[in-house]
């Protein structure tokens, strides 16, 4: 008799406990709307829309006053867990719950909960580009601009070959175990990472760039707001 081997889960892990500080508002940038609806909201209706994910976990602040007045956050596929200090911290929150569930083969797919314009057929292409390979990816743009070296006073040191640099944009799609030993790995040398990607470079392993559309953008400053609103209308 064979013993067939289960294939490997796709998980979600939404970070949404930050207090967007650059959004000038009192409240936290992800519960700003746009078109009438939270931009948490859109994100994770993008994510249930991929019939893929087992689960979506919404990593919110313990002191978040906002989420259960959410409709979504009673979803059967959305679960609370509570975030810390820097983004770093509540992804490995995340990361350490989905263990309780989830296999450290399976993949996680970390979304930022700023990034509501994320196109279905990029995080599917996502998926299908990286789910043989061995840690994981993320997806990405190439840099257009011409881009400099700056000192903090304004003055340009040098002009940096653009070629081969790349904007890191969310999902970031790894091997669970990896991830999860790779930020803590991080955390506990005391290291801030502000992307998966950078905690899996860290550890020197192999991952792949996927390239995604600009639009995916993340919410950061008030003029974000009506670019995002533009961009979600014209992918409709
Ligand atoms: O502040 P920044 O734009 O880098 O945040 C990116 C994402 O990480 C946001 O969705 C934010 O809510 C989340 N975050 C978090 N926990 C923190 C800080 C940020 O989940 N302590």
């Amino acid at each position: 008799m064979t013993v067939k081997k289960e294939l490997p889960k796709f998980w979600a892990v939404v970070p949404a406990a930050g207090v967007g500080r650059r959004m000038q508002s009192s409240l936290p940038k992800q519960y700003l709307t746009i078109q009438e609806r939270t931009i948490l909201d859109i994100t994770l209706h993008r994510l249930i829309a991929c019939a893929s994910l087992e689960k979506i976990l919404v990593v919110v602040s313990p002191d978040d006053q906002y989420w259960q007045s959410l409709d979504i956050s009673q979803h059967e596929k959305i679960e609370t867990v509570f975030g810390g200090e820097e983004r770093c911290h509540s992804v490995l929150n995340g990361l350490k719950t989905l263990a309780l569930q989830a296999d450290d083969n399976d993949w996680v797919l970390v979304h930022d909960a700023a990034r509501p314009c994320l196109r279905l057929a990029d995080l599917e292409k996502l998926i299908a580009e990286l789910q043989e390979h061995p840690v994981g990816g993320i997806l990405g743009m190439p840099v257009r601009d011409t881009m400099k070296r700056v000192e903090v006073n304004g003055a340009i040191i040098e002009t940096v070959d653009r070629t081969a640099l790349w904007h890191a944009l969310t999902p970031q799609m790894f091997r669970i175990g990896l991830l999860r030993n790779a930020i803590d790995d991080a955390v506990n040398s005391g290291q801030v990472v502000t992307d998966e990607a950078s905690a899996i470079e860290k550890k020197g392993l192999p991952l792949k760039m996927v390239e995604g559309h600009s639009d995916n953008i993340k919410v950061t400053q008030p003029a974000d707001l009506a670019l995002a609103g533009l961009y979600l209308d014209q992918q409709h």
